[in-house]
């Protein structure tokens, strides 16, 4: 199927790995010019380098910072001569107990995972309006659906951008100017933050990180982890000229993890 988005410029942020480097292949392998960030150079080049072999006709720029800033923003912005396709990622907030956190704790994660996204659809939504095509897709988590007890940050902040999400993708300026905001809400993806987080729970467990994964998978009825290709192939999609009627949807790709009809 041809997605019919060849030519666009998408910034994809967060994605020298895991799954916004899912999805910015998935665009590449489409046609789609890319703007990668992430907070390390040279993983990020070297994903650039893996991107442009992968689709040489495209531009693929790499831009090292932290999204979660104003200035990390702005570059990213102003690196990506127009958003057309706009795929808002970061770094997870950490695991832990709410007893634990404070004011600071609280801030760091409303500001990564919900007030970053909102300031890059601030900045890009209403242009994309006035070109009648634009595509948001915001990485966000299944535990927006079935909370996870030690991803407490995760769950409230995120929660805050579903929120927020579900009332900016029904404004007519947007939806009825072919613009679309959906979240996609991922399960467990083989990626390194999994395989980080199983590490603490592995030593806390007194088991290997192989046991502890292998354990977490048999709680999946696909009895697998998801990956990050397939991840960016259903963000292709959704960014799609076909997927126009699609807005202000949560998402959730997590093989059959999630336990209810709806
Ligand atoms: P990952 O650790 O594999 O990759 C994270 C990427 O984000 C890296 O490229 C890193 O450099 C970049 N990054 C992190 N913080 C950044 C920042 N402040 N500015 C710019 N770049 C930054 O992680 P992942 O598994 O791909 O997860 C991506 C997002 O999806 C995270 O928010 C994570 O919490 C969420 N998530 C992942 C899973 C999963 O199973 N992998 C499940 C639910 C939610």
């Amino acid at each position: 199927m041809d997605l019919g988005i060849e030519g666009k410029w998408a910034l994809v942020c967060a994605a020298s790995k895991g799954l916004g480097k899912g999805c910015a292949a998935a665009l590449v392998r489409e046609g789609v010019n890319v703007v990668i960030t992430a907070r390390g150079d040279e993983a990020l080049q070297a994903t650039a380098a893996e991107l442009r072999a992968l689709n040489p006709k495209v531009s693929v720029q790499a831009l090292a910072g932290d999204i979660t800033t104003l200035e990390g923003r702005a570059a990213a912005l102003a690196a990506c001569p127009q958003v057309d396709i706009l795929v808002n990622n970061a770094g997870g907030p950490p695991p832990g107990d709410f007893r634990d956190w404070d004011r600071e704790a609280w801030i760091k994660a409303v500001d990564a995972n919900m007030l970053t996204p909102i300031e890059l659809m601030k900045a890009t939504v209403d242009k994309m309006a006035e070109r009648g095509f634009g595509r948001v897709v915001n990485i966000t988590s299944g535990a927006v659906k079935a909370p996870i007890d030690v991803l407490g940050l995760s769950n409230g902040a995120r929660s805050g951008l579903t929120g927020f999400v579900a009332g900016l993708a029904r404004q007519s300026k947007l939806a009825a100017a072919n613009v679309t905001i959906n979240n996609l809400l991922p399960g467990v993806f083989d990626t390194d933050r999994v395989r980080n987080t199983s590490m603490g729970a592995a030593a806390k467990l007194g088991k290997t990180v192989e046991e502890v994964l292998a354990q977490r998978r048999a709680t999946i009825p696909a009895q697998r982890f998801g990956t990050a290709d397939e991840f960016g192939a259903f963000c292709a999609f959704m960014c799609s000229a076909h997927a126009a009627y699609l807005t202000g949807q949560n998402i959730l790709l997590d093989g059959g993890a999630y336990p209810g009809t709806f």
